[in-house]
């Protein structure tokens, strides 16, 4: 039809979160009640959907971002952050909530405590997803994360192409319907995610059988330093090392991880090979050298206190 633009087609599609993170250095850090004294606050763009939609950009996929923010001006820092990138960021009408905030504490030894406001990304509804149908059937892959409602992380996989492979991060962990389980290939988590599902603590490999158990088509545990785990449909695992490299900061290693696996087998890699790269691009992630991250919390410049 003449006049319309054509609906952009990436090959990977992001349905998440967007965050602005709100970070503030502190030296010691306050008991119930208490005021202390912190360094200049920061603002970063950032949240899963965004964080790894934009590392998938960066390492030069075509990538959609389905996510909501708000009419305020941490929304304006995320759209151009994500546009500045190179994703594809349809917009969504503003609803009646603000972008969704993360409020992080950053102790003396880098270790953060994390107030999460959902804010706008509480609107992100299978209706919006239902408008997208389109983008969302013709995605090689879909990635998800759930710092977004259940309901539309459901809609999104339902909506999903028959060639479509979804690759979901149960980041925070909830339990996950059926639907939705079988159709992840893979079901990408760390160690502590898993835990949290299976309720037990055991070694990877039996981790990964007991989660493909649930219905995964294949399941990918992220193993920090030690690299990952793979777990195809017919039970086999394969342990890919990870790199030894000098650690900078270990934060959105994870999303680095999960982005990059979601790129590659956006461009036709096979599981394995795909965990192979995902593995690496993770060890630039801690070592400082890629870049990957929309929010680099833990590099947060600044003096711990003034
Ligand atoms: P985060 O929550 O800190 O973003 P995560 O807990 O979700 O990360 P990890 O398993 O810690 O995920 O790390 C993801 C990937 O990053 C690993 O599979 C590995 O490739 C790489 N990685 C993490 N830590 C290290 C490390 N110390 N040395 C080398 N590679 C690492």
């Amino acid at each position: 039809m003449p006049g319309v633009p054509p609906v952009n087609r990436s090959p990977l599609v992001v349905v998440g979160s967007a965050n602005a993170d709100l970070v503030v250095r502190v030296g010691r850090r306050p008991l119930p009640g208490e005021t202390v004294r912190g360094g200049d606050l920061a603002v970063h763009p950032g949240g899963k959907g965004a964080n790894q939609a934009v590392a998938a950009a960066r390492l030069g996929g075509r990538v959609t971002l389905l996510a909501r923010v708000g009419d305020d001006s941490h929304g304006a820092l995320l759209t151009r952050a994500l546009r500045e990138a190179g994703v594809d960021f349809p917009a969504f009408p503003y609803g009646n909530r603000p972008t969704g905030t993360a409020l992080i504490v950053v102790g003396p030894d880098g270790d953060n405590s994390i107030v999460v406001s959902p804010g706008a990304n509480a609107l992100l509804s299978p209706a919006d997803i239902a408008e997208q149908r389109e983008r969302l059937a013709a995605a090689r892959v879909l990635s998800l994360q759930l710092e977004i409602p259940l309901d539309t992380v459901t809609a999104a996989v339902g909506a999903a192409g028959p060639i479509t492979r979804v690759v979901l991060n149960p980041s925070p962990p909830t339990d996950l319907p059926a639907e939705v389980l079988a159709r992840c290939d893979p079901l990408v988590l760390n160690q502590h995610e898993a835990r949290h599902l299976l309720g037990v603590d055991t070694a990877p490999e039996e981790a990964a059988v007991a989660l493909l158990a649930r219905g995964p088509r294949s399941v990918v545990i992220t193993l920090g330093a030690e690299g990952a785990l793979v777990a195809e449909g017919d039970g086999t695992t394969t342990r890919v090392p990870g790199e030894e490299v000098a650690v900078v900061d270990t934060t959105g290693a994870g999303d680095a991880f999960t982005a990059a696996l979601a790129w590659r087998l956006s461009e036709g890699d096979g599981l394995t090979p795909a965990v192979r790269y995902a593995v690496h691009v993770g060890a630039e992630a801690v070592s400082g050298a890629g870049a990957q991250s929309l929010s680099p919390r833990g590099r947060t410049p600044g003096p711990a206190v003034t």
